[in-house]
């Protein structure tokens, strides 16, 4: 049994138990969350998240790039969002990598370097300034003024906002 296997037979398990308002792909909060793909990272009950309310975004790290701000510029522009909650946290992966390193063990292992950046980092802090400067400066987005964001300690379970 795979382990797509073991989800198809807790979905069913499970069945449709989740409450939320179904009636509109517009988000009711009109926010949207972007965040890592860190399996601790439980997004839906960091914020006790109903259907229907927030725009969940991840990507490796939880980094505003151009395929972010795409997702970004949907949700604002047709969608309706608002404001834009940028989640980061300890313990990342993309802490224990450089750029180069990563590019240069891909290149080796299939002959092609990678246009994209890795962005790897050392501080997440600094990071989480990256994303939101990126999300702020982008002329896609409608709204930019309420872009915040935050490093979540995946051990301690709390949320800390990077000024
Ligand atoms: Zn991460």
């Amino acid at each position: 049994m795979t382990s797509i296997d073991v989800l198809l037979k807790r979905n069913q398990e499970i069945g449709n138990i989740v409450p939320g308002d179904r009636s509109s792909p517009k988000p009711s909060l009109q926010v949207s969350i972007l965040t890592c793909m860190d399996a601790r990272i439980r997004v839906f009950e960091i914020f006790g998240l109903l259907q229907g309310e927030a725009h969940v975004l991840r990507n490796a790290g939880g980094v505003v790039t151009d395929d972010m701000i795409r997702s970004l510029a949907l949700s604002q522009r047709k969608l309706g969002t608002r404001e834009v909650l940028i989640v980061q946290h300890t313990d990342c992966g993309l802490s224990t990598v450089t750029d180069e390193e990563f590019k240069d063990e891909l290149e080796s292992a299939t002959g092609l370097r990678p246009t994209w950046a890795v962005e790897a980092f050392r501080k997440v802090e600094d990071s989480v300034r990256t994303s939101m400067e990126r999300a702020r400066r982008s002329a896609f987005l409608l709204h930019t003024d309420n872009v915040r964001g935050f490093v979540y300690d995946v051990k301690a379970g709390s949320l800390t906002e990077v000024k």
